[in-house]
């Protein structure tokens, strides 16, 4: 497909314009090309598992590197040649009428189709701890099914029981996630007594602990280890610690489409083809749901192309 930009020679509107071209997006055009309909993907390059971490979780892929299956996605489709690749943020969606979008990219081209897929992802929101952010996937990790098993074996473990894991139910079920891993789990509550109080009151594991001590700071010890050095100046080396952060939505093009939001924060969808309030709209992935995996982005990305195919008229060509 070639012309799709108003500043081209032949300008024409394009099936869907997905903005974000990572799992997500590139499983809802790989069914959406498999239905004859021509994609736009719209790409500013920052996927949220950028931290060369491997993937895992996602069969026939483990132990690879996240790009690598973005890659060959890409080459999928730009082998069935009805994908254009921008690589370039977008800046506003406008829905101009019933039939057409207008998407301004970040170079002020004007992009225009007939329906809308977003499937731009979150990004992580870190707790205001000094060496947190350097130490975000090299020493804490978010989810142990990731990273548990090439830890196993490990003598000493902790969890922070702190923004989204300040509080029992959760930081009780990550740590014992984290702990099967380790000889012992510490959860640091970081001078929340209460919650400090409720999670030992609760506690019935052996190994398990609270440990209510202010975090000063946290520092990157040999391999996955990191020291927490505590207000008090006392300090601790755990082999590695269990944190997973919050997550925050652009809420740009939900502003501008009048999308809803759900109470976790992701754009709200319906399930199963991640159809949003905005008729045309659609959204996959990271932004529109509280389980955010890669198998879960692909097979959201997956069932939104079906849906928006389904809404497009037959395609008026004859691949
Ligand atoms: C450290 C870490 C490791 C992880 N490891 C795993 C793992 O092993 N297995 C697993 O299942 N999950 C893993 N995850 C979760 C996984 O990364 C996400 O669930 C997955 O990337 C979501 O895919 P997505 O396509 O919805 O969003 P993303 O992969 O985040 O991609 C969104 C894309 O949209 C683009 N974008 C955003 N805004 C715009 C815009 N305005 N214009 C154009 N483009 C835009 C971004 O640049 C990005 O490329 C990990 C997460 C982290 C943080």
């Amino acid at each position: 497909m070639s012309g799709t930009s108003l500043n081209g020679t032949q300008p024409t509107v394009a099936d869907v314009l997905i903005v974000g071209g990572s799992h997500a997006g590139l499983s809802a055009a790989l069914t959406l090309y498999r239905a004859l309909h021509t994609t736009v993907i719209f790409d500013s390059k920052k996927p949220r598992n950028s931290y060369s971490t491997p993937v895992r979780l996602t069969s026939t892929w483990e132990n690879e590197q996240p790009e690598k299956m973005r890659e060959a996605s890409r080459k999928e489709l730009a082998d069935a040649g009805l994908t254009t690749f921008v690589d370039a943020g977008v800046e506003k969606i406008e829905k101009k009428n019933d039939d057409v979008f207008e998407v301004t990219d970040e170079k002020g081209t004007k992009w225009l189709g007939k329906k809308v897929l977003l499937a731009t992802g979150t990004s992580d929101v870190f707790p205001d701890i000094p060496g947190y952010a350097d130490l975000y996937a090299r020493g804490i990790y978010p989810c142990m099914f990731q990273f548990g098993f090439e830890l196993r074996g490990c003598h000493s473990a902790g969890l922070l029981a702190i923004d989204g894991l300040a509080n029992t139910l959760h930081a009780t079920i990550l740590a014992h996630d984290g702990h099967k891993f380790s000889d012992t789990m510490t959860i640091y509550t970081n001078g929340n007594t209460a919650l400090s109080e409720e999670i030992s009151a609760g506690l019935k594991t052996p190994g398990m602990s609270v440990d209510n001590r202010e975090i000063a700071r946290l520092t990157r010890g040999e391999g996955s280890s990191i020291t927490i050095e505590f207000k008090d100046g006392s300090q601790k080396t755990e082999d590695f610690i269990v944190h997973r952060p919050l997550t925050k939505l652009d809420r740009k093009f939900a502003d501008q489409l009048g999308l809803n939001i759900s109470k976790m924060g992701d754009i709200e969808v319906m399930p199963p083809f991640c159809k949003t309030n905005v008729a045309g709209v659609y959204a996959a992935g990271d932004c529109a749901t509280p389980m955010k995996t890669i198998s879960n982005a692909m097979t959201m990305g997956a069932y939104a192309g079906c849906g928006l195919a389904r809404e497009l008229p037959k395609a008026q060509r004859s691949q």
